[in-house]
């Protein structure tokens, strides 16, 4: 049986991928410092006697006993909201974590997936985003701890491979959604929906003509899956190309949940990029990839997963508090 780690693994994207890599017959060894993560994610792999669970945070050493085929780093908080109330960890995880990750890889001899992201193109100046646009990155902004630990992340990926001749794959994942998201990560989506169930206003940022591309989670873990088992050792970009603006985004999601709420205008975030659209090309010649679920249909599957959520669950989204944890 090959034997897979998986960082983040109580996350969203961590936990759809633990589920893959089970049906495909692995061993995972799913870790989580459960800062952002939640174990409600995974607690139905937990009975499984190919499941382990290492509660441990990656940016100190990491020790796996035995041996590892693969590991995927998913370790890191991943929405604006959570950058501002944990920068400091945001950097470490995707700078020092994965430099512990890329030696634990190098010890094992086992191939190892960084995720990154398409913050690393910033508010981007050429659209769509190719794989050979470098970006337009604020350092010191919000969202700089977030978008430069994540380009320090494929820089040092790179060196490795380069240097140690380690057997590396970098994704760039574009907006993806779907069950499991939390509710209060602040992000669009989870925003719209929560705000819908509890009948509140739909808050768009800015003027809602900036653009985001969304892509449903059970492509974005396909295209995942298929990079880590291709030979392709440059990034790759994985995400939805249809795009769309946040304010006819929020007109589908007041049609979708049936409710009669209105659209309220507060400020654009500091940073916020004004369009995301991924250009997919290498992901459709290189891996045979293209996303297949609608946004129609993958937005009614997160909209059910969000109204099996007690209301207690619902009402905590309204009191975005991480202060007490932040202090610690
Ligand atoms: N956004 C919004 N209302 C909200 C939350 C987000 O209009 O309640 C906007 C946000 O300003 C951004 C877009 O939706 O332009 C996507 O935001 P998200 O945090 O989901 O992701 P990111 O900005 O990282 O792509």
């Amino acid at each position: 049986m090959k034997r897979v780690l998986i960082t983040g693994a109580a996350g969203f994207l961590g936990s759809h991928l633990c589920d893959r890599f089970i049906d495909e017959g692995f061993h995972v060894i799913g870790m989580d410092n459960l800062i952002t993560g939640d174990l409600k994610n995974i607690e139905h792999l937990f009975k499984l006697p190919q499941f382990e669970f290492y509660h441990h945070d990656v940016t100190k050493f990491v020790h796996v006993a035995g041996e590892l085929d693969y590991i995927l780093h998913f370790a890191s908080p991943a929405s604006p909201i959570d950058y501002l109330k944990i920068p400091i960890q945001t950097l470490k995880v995707g700078a020092l974590g994965t430099h512990n990750l890329l030696g634990l890889a190098k010890e094992k001899g086992a191939r190892i997936l960084i995720a990154s992201t398409s913050e690393i193109y910033g508010d981007p100046l050429v659209h769509p985003q190719t794989e050979e646009y470098y970006g337009n990155v604020n350092t010191i902004g919000p969202r700089g701890v977030y978008d430069e630990a994540k380009r320090f992340q494929e820089s040092i990926t790179m060196a490795y491979h380069r240097f140690h001749g380690l057997d590396t794959r970098i994704v760039r994942i574009f907006n993806t959604y779907g069950p499991r998201m939390r509710l209060n990560d602040g992000r669009v989506i989870p925003a719209f929906m929560g705000q819908a169930l509890r009948g509140e206003d739909l808050t768009v940022f800015g003027d809602g003509s900036q653009t985001r591309s969304f892509c449903y989670v059970d492509d974005e873990i396909e295209g995942i899956y298929r990079l880590l088992m291709s030979d392709y050792t440059m990034p790759v970009n994985i995400g939805n190309p249809h795009e769309i603006t946040i304010r006819d985004f929020a007109e589908e999601i007041i049609k979708l949940t049936g409710t009669d709420q209105k659209i309220v205008y507060k400020p654009l975030p500091k940073d916020d990029p004004m369009q995301r659209q991924p250009d997919i090309t290498k992901a459709k010649e290189i891996l045979g990839w293209e996303p297949k679920v609608g946004r129609e249909e993958g937005m009614r599957k997160t909209f059910d997963y969000f109204k099996t959520l007690s209301k207690e669950e619902l009402e905590k989204t309204e009191h975005r508090d991480f202060t007490s944890r932040n202090r610690k």
